[in-house]
């Protein structure tokens, strides 16, 4: 078995992480800031040791591969941070892409075909929008609003075109990275094999009432739209909770009209976020809130629709079986936080997998890993590169 140098991992996570990083308040690389150029320098540097040949494309990407003819096994994740992060959310990811190749060379393994590290610029989306790094590789379009936010940044549509990369070059792309969420700690497991990324949902809902004179108007002859909507968001919350563990749903705005103390709300409008693995079951739940509350003056209109990315099936079979031979205890699920993943599934079969993040906390100075897990998961990366290198037939 060729192990990982562990302790190089956990020192280049911390020496990348110190890049950006102000006390009390978190690492911030920026896509596009001194810090960002200066912390992909660094990770250029290692990439170079580990003897892979670098490249940045247009817009930004980090790319580093092994000589070789044939498509590519791609391990990937991004290098930039919120505003105040942490040291782990994608880091994590690149440099144990660069640990694993480090090692295999180290022991003497020459694989069969190329290997490829991608440290993706811009998937936080701080600076042009989320994942706009990875779009640009995958050729999945950029959204209209990033538009101007690109010309700021002096970044061109013929920039984006030309870091294209072509599905056919690639064989699969996996991706390690921190859980952000506290499953897999509070299971006590090592390992999470996540089957993809859920799909979004997102409604703009209104409530109509009545605005009127809140002192002269009795309770009784009231139609408050905000005691309503109060009694609306728990009905969907519980209605969730009871259709499956998977399922989230957020009410995170709520704007009631007119607004002022002395007026009895007469409309109240918020946005209704589902997300979860299948989105026949978000509709329904969204149909049978109609239902049951649109004779008190609900209506509402979805906005956003994102289809859920799937991860490989044959890769899941594979990191499942490695996690066996290991003895690594994992768990199957899907992740809730959008990943480059849902960029490169596009063009290739792809895999996602999570170690646990301390408490789930992540996009915070508090966001932590343990080392054995750190560790443990690059162990889990060189295994499954190891293997796909060897294996025939799709992916
Ligand atoms: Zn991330």
């Amino acid at each position: 078995m060729c192990e990982i140098n562990g302790e190089r991992l956990l020192s280049r996570i911390q020496t990348l992480g110190r890049i950006g990083f102000q006390d009390k308040t978190g690492t911030t690389r920026l896509s596009y800031s001194p810090e960002y150029q200066e912390g992909r320098r660094l990770v250029e540097g290692w990439m170079r040791e580990a003897g892979l040949q670098t490249q940045v494309d247009p817009v930004g990407n980090l790319t580093g591969r092994t000589p070789g003819k044939g498509p590519r096994l791609c391990i990937g994740s991004h290098l930039d941070t919120v505003p105040g992060g942490g040291m782990y959310d994608g880091a994590y990811g690149v440099l144990a892409g660069i640990e694993c190749v480090q090692s295999l060379k180290e022991a003497g393994y020459a694989s069969r075909r190329p290997l490829e590290v991608v440290g993706f610029i811009e998937e936080e989306g701080n600076v042009i929008g989320g994942t706009f790094g990875s779009k640009a590789f995958a050729g999945v379009p950029v959204d209209a609003a990033m538009e101007p936010n690109m010309a700021q940044h002096g970044l061109t549509p013929e920039q984006v075109s030309a870091s294209r990369r072509r599905g056919q070059d690639y064989r699969c792309y996996l991706e390690l990275h921190i859980e952000q969420g506290g499953t897999l700690e509070q299971e006590g497991l090592q390992i999470g094999i996540a089957h993809g990324i859920v799909g979004i949902l997102r409604y703009r809902m209104r409530v109509e009432g009545f605005a009127n004179h809140a002192g002269s108007t009795a309770m009784s002859l009231r139609d408050d739209a905000l005691v309503k909507t109060c009694r609306m968001i728990p009905w969907l919350m519980d209605r969730v909770t009871e259709t499956s563990p998977e399922l989230v749903c957020t009410v995170g705005t709520l704007q009631v009209f007119p607004g002022a103390v002395n007026v009895i709300p007469g409309r109240v409008e918020f946005i209704v976020e589902l997300r979860g693995p299948r989105m026949e079951v978000m509709d329904r739940l969204i149909q049978a809130f109609f239902q049951q509350f649109q004779a008190q003056g609900l209506t509402g209109e979805e906005y956003i629709r994102q289809s859920p990315t799937l991860c490989s099936p044959a890769l899941i079979e594979e990191s499942r079986r490695l996690c066996q031979a290991l003895n690594f205890s994992s768990r199957d699920m899907f992740s809730g936080a959008g990943h480059d993943l849902i960029n490169m599934a596009q063009i290739t079969p792809s895999m996602l997998l999570f170690i646990p993040s301390r408490k789930g906390i992540s996009h915070s100075i508090q966001e932590y890993s343990a080392p054995a897990d750190l560790v443990r998961g690059a162990q889990l990366l060189l295994e499954l590169v190891k293997t796909l290198d060897q294996k025939e037939g799709a992916l």
